[in-house]
């Protein structure tokens, strides 16, 4: 069994809806002929259709601000966009009864939204009441779809399925309440062989008041789904190929990462690898469950491949990234020399300016971080000057190289910091896990360095291997 999870731009629109269900009907033919009967699954799990939570959530900041008209207008949109997507519904009678279904919840919308544009105040429940519509009506349309094109679909309301605490817009999941839930609403479709479709992002407290997850909080319905089932593979059908060797935006040919350690793929989450941010997942990997990033426009290709451990490659690296628009941040203090107390005084200047510190190298008598948040800076300094001479040098990016085989190879470290050839090196920091080697250098310098390590660490994939990988 596995969960499918499709993102937003993966239910976009009756186009997208097709591909899912192409995909679904193929997964569900490769089960069927692997156990030699009738299919059990998949569960699907879906988005909103792409840009639609964004709306709901800019109707709720109309009706907080008391323009009834303006949030009117824009549930008119959509609900306009999800009639129109309803269209992949071929069956009449099933597109009649969605189309209710939509209204029904288009009319619970907007009362919502006048009683709150008299109130002029929109709490964080409210707003996951509003956001949550997006998944309840495109998970209601895929459901539709499926059973009239033949795939034999339940829909499942995902209020009634995930069960999390209260902390709105970012609630965490309750892991046996869950699991009763999905025996009680999921396990009954699987038993009679159907597909059960529930939208990601949204939950509910014990007491049923709506919550989500947080944005992007898709993944990690998907992840709980599966964990909470012990299923066989969570896939997240998106509209990548997975994750990448580098930026394509800085690098010349980057290429996908076929199989990243749950690790590898934490250290790369801070560069902005946005396919997925490896939080969301730690459910499934927990549990040891892969989890596989597919692209539902080209469903032949192989993905990544996302498990707690990876077998080792002949691939030193997994992949290089970097992260502009850091400032370093140096901090001397001879008298400091062998005192203690230093350090912990230094950092909660930054603590006290909630301010996050992220590449940090020390001597003895000084320390170097950097840090992106830069709003504070000026307050951060004068408080530093207390007991230490500051200087500040902005413009500068860190660049990281991220790998298990680091961990195996002690020369691999030296190689990467020489790929970079004669670009300066302003820090340089290297992870208790050693699963990573992160260096500093001027942002005018990234193009040269990131481009010199990808040439260096990877070389073309030999066509045989992702041939051999490919998928049905
Ligand atoms: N629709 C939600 C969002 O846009 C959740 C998701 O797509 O994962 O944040
Ligand atoms: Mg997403």
């Amino acid at each position: 069994m596995v969960v499918m999870k499709f993102g937003g731009t993966s239910v976009a629109d009756r186009a997208a809806i097709e591909r899912l269900m192409a995909i679904v009907r193929a997964q569900r033919q490769a089960e069927a002929q692997q156990e030699g009967g009738d299919a059990r699954g998949p569960i699907v799990v879906v988005s909103a259709l792409s840009g639609v939570t964004d709306r709901l959530l800019g109707v709720a900041a109309q009706a907080g601000a008391g323009d009834i008209e303006g949030a009117r207008n824009s549930l008119r949109d959509l609900h306009q966009r999800h009639i129109a997507v309803a269209e992949v519904i071929t069956d009449a009678a099933l597109r009649a009864q969605t189309l209710e279904d939509l209204a029904g919840e288009f009319e619970e919308l907007e009362r919502i939204v006048a009683a709150l544009a008299v109130l002029r105040e929109v709490s964080p429940r409210w707003m996951d009441t509003i956001a949550a519509a997006g998944e309840i009506l495109s998970s209601r349309v895929v459901a539709a779809a499926l059973n009239a094109h033949a795939l034999p679909a339940g829909w499942v309301d995902a209020r009634r399925a995930v069960v999390t605490d209260g902390e709105h817009q970012a609630a965490a999941p309750h892991f046996p309440e869950t699991t009763a839930a999905l025996m009680t609403c999921v396990d009954p479709l699987l038993a009679s062989g159907r597909i059960p479709v529930v939208g990601g992002f949204v939950g509910a407290t014990r007491d049923g008041v709506t919550t989500t997850l947080g944005r992007g909080g898709s993944d990690y319905s998907a992840a709980i789904i599966g964990a909470c089932l012990g299923v066989a593979e969570i896939q997240i059908w998106t509209d990548v190929d997975g994750m990448l060797t580098s930026d394509p935006r800085i690098v010349k040919d980057p290429q996908v990462v076929p199989h990243i350690s749950f690790a590898e793929a934490s250290e790369l989450a801070y560069f902005g690898a946005k396919v997925l941010h490896p939080a969301t997942i730690q459910p499934a990997v927990a549990r040891n469950i892969p989890v596989r990033i597919l692209n539902s426009k080209r469903a032949n290709a192989r993905g990544t491949l996302i498990t707690a451990e990876r077998p080792s490659t002949d691939r030193p690296l997994t992949a290089v990234a970097s992260k502009k628009g850091v400032t370093v941040v140096d901090i001397t203090s001879t008298r400091m020399l062998m005192a203690h107390g230093f350090l912990s005084r230094l950092f909660s200047v930054f603590d006290r300016f909630k301010t996050p510190v992220d590449v940090v190298t020390t001597s003895e008598v000084s320390v170097s971080v950097t840090v992106d948040d830069t709003r504070h800076l000026p307050d951060i300094v004068q408080a530093l000057q207390a007991f230490a001479d500051v200087s500040c040098e902005g413009d500068m990016a860190i660049v990281c190289a991220v790998g298990d085989g680091l961990q195996r190879d002690p020369s691999l470290a030296a190689r990467v910091l020489t790929s970079v050839g004669d670009v300066p090196i302003r820090l340089v920091s290297q992870a208790a896990s050693r699963r990573n080697i992160t260096f500093v250098i001027r942002e005018s310098d990234v193009a040269t360095a990131l481009s010199r390590m990808h040439e260096s660490f990877f070389a073309p994939y030999p066509v045989s291997a992702s041939v051999a990988g490919t998928r049905g």
